[in-house]
């Protein structure tokens, strides 16, 4: 093994460049500590993280409660695949479906997979259920989504640098505007329409919120067509968004319901699609799996990462203290300056919108800015900032951290 104890963040980032795929372009930064809000990077300068591994660490980096779960289970058992039963995925899953109040669960491991889950569950339903005639189930996305890199996925993407040079594409989808509920009910008039995927807050398009009636809308609709309404939650669930689910804001419950990220607070990949009997049971042995999924490991470090959510009531504290974050941000950049014209999101799932065009590359080197004064953000456009940070928080930090982010932003030069 290559020692990196001497290694230079130089030296880390070239060790990337000559032997990995160029399929990311990181901010750079090498990080080597995280703990909390907190990460330091390969010369030890102390970074507040405000992206959170794209949200999957809401519970703060190395959850000494979730770390000590993995590390008691690691060293029990690990993996059996599911040829054999284990004695920690049958206490998960109770916990999991009472949790979230589901019939049950199919345990995953990425959040595309669990989102390729949903759609394979969603045709069989279609099939099984609804009577959809053979192979002619169709689902309905919507257009600047993300859901991940699978093919199966990507087929739905409405960007192109997801689909350019990855052709064909999977039949079977229909994609209509975000946030467009007579687009949506149009779609619905086909009988064939299995079901409707959506994001509740568009956390890659740039933390796009949509109007207030469009989720509560898009599921009356699918109910009266009788399609499935299926929540994509990987980024927006598991307190992100100020309450447990982003759907949450709502009376209703998604028909079916994908989590991933923070179910594990970031440890390794664990992921879930969650639904009621009528649809999960439509899936037989052999039919889907995985050999990860549900592994005793996972099993234990989910239960820890959602303990942590509920005893540290970290829904009412990204609510508390998002509330905070885009009162300071509309009054003192907004307001104020010419550089953002913009504050969205909802509980600690922001972005600020600047005053630049989408190919510019203002928010890159404006993050570049933020990373030198010791706040690590993301573009997710040339003009969008997402900032997404621990929900472990507290309201003094939030209030340094957004001291940092309005004065690199009313002292950014270009
Ligand atoms: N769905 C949504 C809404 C996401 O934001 C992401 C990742 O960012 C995914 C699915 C894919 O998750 P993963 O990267 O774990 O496959």
């Amino acid at each position: 093994m290559i020692s990196t104890a001497k290694l230079s963040s130089q030296e880390l980032m070239q060790l990337e460049d000559v032997n990995g795929a160029h399929n990311y372009h990181p901010l750079p930064v090498v990080l080597s500590i995280g703990e909390g809000v907190y990460v330091w990077d390969a010369e030890g300068k102390k970074y507040y993280d405000f992206l959170s591994a794209y949200s999957a660490v809401n519970q703060g980096h190395c959850h000494p409660k979730i770390i000590d779960a993995l590390v008691e289970q690691a060293k029990t058992l690990t993996l059996t695949s599911r040829a054999f039963y284990n004695d920690m995925l049958g206490p998960y899953e109770k916990y999991i479906t009472d949790f979230f109040g589901y019939d049950k669960v199919l345990p995953i491991n990425t959040g595309v997979e669990a989102v390729e889950t949903a759609l394979k569950l969603c045709r069989k339903w279609a099939y099984k259920v609804k009577g959809v005639p053979v192979n002619q189930a169709k689902i309905i996305f919507a257009s600047a989504n993300f859901h991940g890199r699978t093919l199966g996925v990507i087929s739905a993407s409405t960007d192109p640098d997801s689909t350019g040079g990855f052709g064909p594409y999977m039949p079977g989808y229909q994609i209509i505007p975000y946030n467009d509920l007579a687009a949506l009910e149009e779609a619905l008039q086909d009988p064939n329409v299995a079901g409707f995927i959506v994001e509740p807050i568009q956390g890659e398009a740039g933390v796009v919120v949509p109007d207030e009636g469009y989720l509560p809308g898009a599921y009356d609709l699918c109910k009266k067509h009788n399609a499935l309404f299926i929540a994509d939650e990987v980024q927006t669930g598991i307190a992100r968004t100020g309450k447990l689910l982003a759907c949450n804001y709502f009376e209703f419950k998604p028909d079916i319901l994908i989590l991933g990220k923070a179910l594990s607070g970031g440890v390794f990949p664990v992921s879930a699609v969650l639904a009621r009997d009528e649809i999960m049971l439509t899936i037989l042995p052999g039919e889907h799996g995985s050999t990860f999924g549900g592994n005793p490991l996972a099993c234990a470090v989910a239960m820890a990462a959602l303990e942590v959510v509920r005893e540290e009531n970290l829904a009412e504290n990204a609510m508390r203290l998002g509330e905070i974050f885009r009162s300071r941000m509309q009054k003192e950049l907004v307001d104020k300056t010419d550089m953002v014209t913009l504050v969205r999101g909802k509980g600690l799932l922001n972005a600020i919108i600047i005053n630049d065009t989408e190919d510019s590359k203002t928010a890159w080197n404006m993050c570049v800015k933020l990373a030198e004064n010791g706040l690590l953000a993301k573009p997710t456009h040339g003009n969008i900032i997402r900032f997404a940070p621990p929900l472990v928080m507290t309201e003094e930090q939030l209030n340094e951290c957004c001291d940092i982010i309005i004065q690199t932003i009313i002292n950014f030069e270009e």
